[in-house]
């Protein structure tokens, strides 16, 4: 059940990743309806290929395999390989680069400093927390350590209070749908106090407080933005999860969402994969993703 749960939260991640890929960046309500893998997109690939939200994640997923745990300079070694070498890539390039990464891996390969020196909250961006799986997959059975390395693990990309905020909170959500709670149970009061008292010592940054409110479960779509801001993909990935009942309906919800529709795909597919496990993805959806040696590889290692 719980080795199910794990492997649905990183297939999940990669399909939300492929699902989402080809409308990324094209506005709301201006392309047809995603309903399964198609190819195209700003960066030409073919169905069911995944970009640098998967790419990254593998990367961190086998760092953590290596290193037998959270080790922050094989990792940006890794994710440095990714830039210049394609490693762990679809396509042998590194697709979707983000700015911010690619700043902070040039000055890493000349620093080898393996956390960023940009904490600056305006860069927010959710490059962190769409690769976020394999460390609390691997961190699963313990509640501290998933949290304090999905910390870790975003600083060396992402150090605004913002991005490593989300990740905390992730990792805390995800973690209690690995340890096998239902989607109901995320969502109650219960759930929310839980959130405010454990991280009553280090208190989670207050634009992350109307996401654990769950403010977003009276919005409609319209006041749901996808956007690359941290607190945007997280709360579409929240509303998408709730407002769905299967993982495929979930992921459709997301990436239809348009935007930066590959990530909040790749967000939502790491919470529902985690809540549905691998059992309820559609069978297609595993079978036509690209590139799954990659993917069953790391997570035999991982789950060992
Ligand atoms: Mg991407
Ligand atoms: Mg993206």
């Amino acid at each position: 059940m719980k080795a199910d749960r794990k492997r649905g939260c990183m297939y999940g991640l990669a399909i939300g990743d492929a699902m989402g890929a080809p409308v990324e960046f094209h506005k709301r309500g201006t392309f047809e309806p995603v309903t399964g893998y198609r190819s195209g997109g700003k960066f030409g690939l073919d169905a069911g290929e995944w970009t640098d939200d998967t790419a990254m994640a593998l990367c961190l997923a086998q760092s953590i395999i290596d290193s037998m745990g959270f080790d922050p300079v094989d990792q940006m070694e890794k994710f440095l390989s990714w830039m210049e070498e394609g490693y762990m890539s679809c396509t042998g390039k590194p697709i979707g680069m983000g700015k911010i990464i690619m700043r902070t891996l040039i000055r890493y390969r000349r620093t080898r400093q393996p956390y960023t020196d940009i904490c600056h909250e305006k860069f927010s961006g959710n490059g962190s927390l769409m690769r976020l799986a394999p460390v609390v997959v691997y961190y699963a059975d313990d509640l501290d350590r998933a949290v304090y390395y999905a910390a870790l693990s975003s600083k060396t990309t992402h150090a605004s209070p913002i991005a490593v905020d989300a990740c905390r909170f992730m990792a805390y959500v995800i973690v209690h749908l690995l340890q096998g709670a239902s989607k109901q149970e995320i969502f109650t009061d219960a759930f929310r106090k839980g959130v405010v008292e454990y991280f009553e010592d280090a208190p989670l940054h207050e634009s992350l407080l109307p996401v654990i409110n769950g403010d977003f479960r009276v919005k409609c779509s319209n006041a749901i933005p996808s956007s690359g801001y941290v607190i945007h993909s997280l709360e579409a990935a929240l509303w998408s999860f709730y407002y769905t009942d299967t993982f495929e309906e979930a992921i459709l919800k997301a990436v239809n969402l348009g935007e930066d529709a590959d990530t909040v795909g790749a967000i939502t597919g790491q919470l529902a994969g985690a809540c549905y496990g691998l059992e309820n993805i559609p069978h297609q959806w595993i079978q036509e993703l690209k590139q799954t040696k990659l993917i069953v590889t790391v997570l035999d290692e991982l789950l060992k």
